[in-house]
């Protein structure tokens, strides 16, 4: 590995989710010099705090996509992680419901992309055979996955933090980083009145990934369009009724999983997430609106473009954020005996969804590299699951392109 003498710390990495952290890990334990600035006060305060706690089996994507790839290698690692330190690991299993004849279609071909995947154990299950498994359950077939768990994200977050603190590396909390310029070979990072000169930087910044991977020269496209995923919780006498995990049959138009059913590690079991626009990069409540994201909105021809094509879908998501019953109808079509009276809200998520230029939504993993910087520019889920894997392939083009900056 070359860096420049007298750094230091060589690498510097921007947001202490799970995917800077990962990578941050994985440097120090090789012995790598290493520096992760995050803006807020503790880790994992973002994405990786605020979202289902689910270890995705590899069901959904598109086989030989990044997203099938390193989320059936990132299940693999997180699994030894997590049993190496003790950290909470519920493998629940899930069902995948279709609600009707055209479902059961795209079912099947879940089906293939699952056994294509490499996902372990799956089953096809008929109407009975899933009363069988959950009587409160209804469907006309379901596919089941029981390796699909459920984790403490946050906790796993922690864990990765330790392990850079305890490799010589440091996590710099309440240090956002405001400036990013590009130096011949060196990366200086500003934060607060300090300059921190670098040869190699990792920008993992999630909501605010395509500000700060412009300021470092890489491409305005994709832009981040942010969608609050609201949840509601099980109140405590609804919550024994379900065991497993239960999804819907996602809609192929979207990259979003539909209003699914997770029970969390806590003994909580939570309802959603639906898909808001945010009109705040930040905005977990429906109040939270920023004139910064509203107008760099109603300049942005990419999502005019996306708000062109998807009004209908954006209205009926709003719609069900306004009303709980409309929010209900959508999982009642699957847990027929939820009443209003059965849940109550939760915290929000709000998910960095890439947007190209076109107005569609980026549906794999998208990360850049510009000679010294790495920019991970779509990283959606499954990327909690996944994180270890994909810090395990930045780590990877690091080496390769350390000293050979373009
Ligand atoms: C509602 C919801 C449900 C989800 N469910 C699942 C699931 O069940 N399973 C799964 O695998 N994935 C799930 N995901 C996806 C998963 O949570 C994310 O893909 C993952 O957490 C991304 O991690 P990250 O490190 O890229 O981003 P983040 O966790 O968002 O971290 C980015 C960090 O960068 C920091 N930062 C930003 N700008 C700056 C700056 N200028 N200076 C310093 N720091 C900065 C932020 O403060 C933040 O801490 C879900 C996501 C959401 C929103």
């Amino acid at each position: 590995m070359v860096t420049q003498p007298g750094l230091r710390y060589p690498v510097g990495i921007v947001g202490a989710g799970l995917i800077g952290l990962a990578v941050a890990r994985q440097l120090a334990e090789a012995g790598v010099p290493v520096v992760v600035f995050e803006k807020e006060a503790s880790v994992a305060r973002h994405q990786s705090g605020h979202n289902s706690g689910v270890v995705h089996a590899g069901i959904y994507y598109l086989p030989g996509s990044a997203k099938a790839t390193l989320c059936r290698r990132g299940v693999e690692l997180l699994n030894a992680y997590c049993s190496e330190r003790g950290l909470p690991w519920d493998a629940r299993g899930k069902l995948v419901i279709a609600r009707d004849e055209a479902e059961v279609g795209r079912l099947r071909e879940l089906e293939r992309r699952a056994i294509a995947n490499g996902v372990p154990g799956v089953a096809w299950l008929d109407g009975p055979a899933i009363r069988e498994l959950e009587p409160d359950v209804a469907g006309r077939a379901a596919l089941f996955s029981p390796t699909t768990a459920i984790v403490d994200y946050p906790a796993i977050a922690r864990s990765f933090a330790g392990d850079v603190g305890r490799h010589g590396g440091q996590v710099l909390t309440g240090a956002p980083v405001s400036g990013v310029r590009r130096d011949g070979d060196a990366i200086e990072v500003a934060t607060a009145g300090r300059a921190h000169r670098l040869s190699r930087l990792v920008i993992c910044a999630g909501l605010q990934a395509d500000l700060l991977a412009k300021a470092a020269g890489d491409e305005p496209a994709p832009e981040i369009v942010p969608f609050r995923g609201e949840y509601l919780r099980l109140r405590p006498h609804a919550r024994s009724r379900v065991r497993h995990l239960i999804y819907p049959v996602p809609d192929p138009a979207y990259p979003f999983l539909g209003v699914h059913l997770t029970p969390r590690v806590d003994g909580e079991s939570d309802l959603g997430p639906n898909a808001v626009l945010a009109l705040a990069r930040e905005g977990y409540r429906r109040q939270d609106v920023t004139w910064d994201q509203v107008s760099r909105l109603a300049r942005s021809a990419a999502f005019r473009r996306l708000a062109r094509r998807n009004w209908r879908a954006g209205v009926h998501e709003m719609h069900g954020s306004l009303s709980r019953r409309a929010y209900l109808a959508e999982a009642r079509s699957y847990l027929p005996w939820l009443e209003p009276g059965d849940v109550m809200p939760a915290p929000a998520g709000v998910r960095a969804q890439a947007v190209d230029p076109d107005g569609s939504l980026v549906d794999d993993f998208r990360i850049n590299r510009i000679g010294p910087v790495t920019t991970v520019r779509n990283a959606p889920s499954p990327a909690a699951t996944a994180s270890l894997a994909i810090a395990e392939h930045i780590v990877a083009g690091l080496s390769l392109s350390l000293g050979t900056g373009r």
